[in-house]
């Protein structure tokens, strides 16, 4: 049996029921499981640790990433381009992924959230090759050489330049292509069970580049295998005017005649909801990633975050792809989550806590997991330490809860625990050499871009 004890906690922030914190406490776990929370437990453990300066937090769960676009960072030829532009573009790129690329991409990327206190990472993937390989099998494999939680996407596109979309030929399949090939990655790697660190949900891209066909299908077989639905949606105005002239109704609208809402979809983004939209998401329980960065970096506009959560609408945080966000820490995003709604108000903006129970427990919700999100007995033992003593914290404290989103961490959190195993110690990878990762991702990078 594994078994891990964190020894008189400082300060434990459970993000569970109760929004319980607990002052020096111990943490019991056995085979990645949390079996107790309580001063001075008795137990011994295989792997003890000293958290008496530490503060302590579930692990943060990203909603929606393109990991491999990794290797797409801060291109200067797209850096002024809004969306549509900047996908035709970027696409010419993407379409030469590879099984080594998207390897090596999703083990930086995973590696960057793990530093940063996030320990499930869900992965839009949609770009498919004609001869690329087994890219979902790649990112399992990364997940597992680094130890992280993962949920991936068998993504799609079934549009082309040639049908109004917009990629390039060789990464669209036809939709029987894609349904057999979504009933192959969910046969090959969705775990289904409680603690699971593996599942696969059906994720076409967009409405913009997917036929009403594929949506419709996609939506059936997910509810056969009971995984979940995902995609990209209002993320710009620029949508909305596509999908007003090419179906004569609001994406929303669209999305709901082809069976896309429900408390197993969410969506990424999900900018330009109206009031009527904003409670039809609430009354069906679908969900929204919000993606602040990525959504000021191509200029798409401000989520309506605060009324979303002021009417129930499930909301999980996340970094989307790095060619629009240009890194991978979640811990960034909560600070500036947290910022960007105090722009025009602080009346309705979220507190520091509720930013970080969106990125807990909100982006739990969205994966459709109550195991992970807070810390309690019977979750998963998923969490990040962060030494109390840190310069940037002195006085900020008061607050533990709202500390990581208000005052905000500058690096690495100390340490990272994923399913009772620790992933990253004093900032730094513990499964996997990082200097031997970065220079072979550099040279894979520069290769596939050509340059
Ligand atoms: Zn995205």
């Amino acid at each position: 049996m594994q078994t891990l004890l964190l020894k008189n906690i400082k300060t434990l922030v459970s993000c569970d029921d109760a929004d319980t914190v607990y002052e020096n406490v111990d943490l019991y776990a056995e085979n990645g499981v949390v079996r107790a929370i309580g001063p001075s437990l008795p137990q011994s453990a295989g792997r003890v640790l000293d958290a008496s300066h530490m503060l302590c937090y579930p692990g943060l769960v990203n909603t929606h990433h393109h990991l491999y676009q990794i290797f797409s960072r801060n291109l200067p030829e797209v850096q002024n381009m809004e969306l549509f532009d900047w996908l035709k573009a970027l696409y010419e790129i993407w379409k030469n992924l590879d099984e080594d690329a998207v390897r090596l991409s999703s083990l930086v990327g995973m590696g960057e959230l793990l530093k940063h206190g996030c320990t499930t990472c869900f992965d839009h993937h949609y770009v498919f090759p004609r001869g690329g390989g087994d890219l979902t099998g790649a990112q399992f494999a990364a997940a597992d050489a680094l130890g992280m939680r993962f949920h991936a996407s068998r993504g799609s596109m079934d549009l082309s330049v040639k049908d109004g979309g917009l990629p390039p030929d060789s990464v669209v399949q036809t939709v029987d292509e894609i349904l057999r090939d979504s009933a192959d990655a969910i046969a090959r790697f969705h775990d289904a069970e409680p603690y699971a660190m593996h599942r696969v949900a059906l994720a076409p891209c967009s409405p913009f580049s997917v036929s009403a066909d594929l949506l419709r299908e996609s939506a059936k077989l997910a509810r056969q295998y009971g995984v979940r639905l995902h995609t990209h949606l209002c993320e710009t105005k620029d949508e909305e005017n596509y999908m007003l002239a090419r179906e004569g109704v609001r994406p929303l609208a669209y999305m709901e005649k082809l069976g896309w809402l429900g408390p197993d979809v969410w969506f990424a983004h999900g900018i330009w909801f109206n009031d009527e939209e904003l409670k039809l998401l609430a009354d069906t329980g679908t969900g929204v990633a919000h993606c602040p960065i990525s959504n000021m970096k191509l200029a798409s506009g401000v989520a309506r975050v605060p009324e979303m959560l002021r009417l129930g609408v499930p909301v999980g945080l996340a970094v989307d792809g790095s060619a629009s966000n240009d890194g991978s820490s979640l811990m960034e995003e909560l600070r500036v989550a947290y910022l960007l709604h105090r722009l025009h108000s602080s009346q309705d903006a979220p507190s520091g806590y509720d930013v970080l129970k969106m990125a807990t427990r909100g982006s739990a919700r969205l994966l459709g997991r109550d195991d992970i999100g807070q810390l309690a007995v019977g979750k998963c033992c998923d969490l990040f330490l962060v030494d109390a003593r840190r310069l940037e914290l002195v006085g900020g404290l008061y607050d533990p809860k709202s500390v990581l989103a208000t005052v905000g961490l500058r690096g690495a959190v100390d340490c990272t625990v994923v399913n009772g195993s620790v992933v990253v110690e004093q900032g730094r990878l513990v499964p996997i050499d990082e200097e031997r990762l970065a220079a072979e991702a550099d040279a894979k990078c520069r290769s596939y871009l050509g340059r």
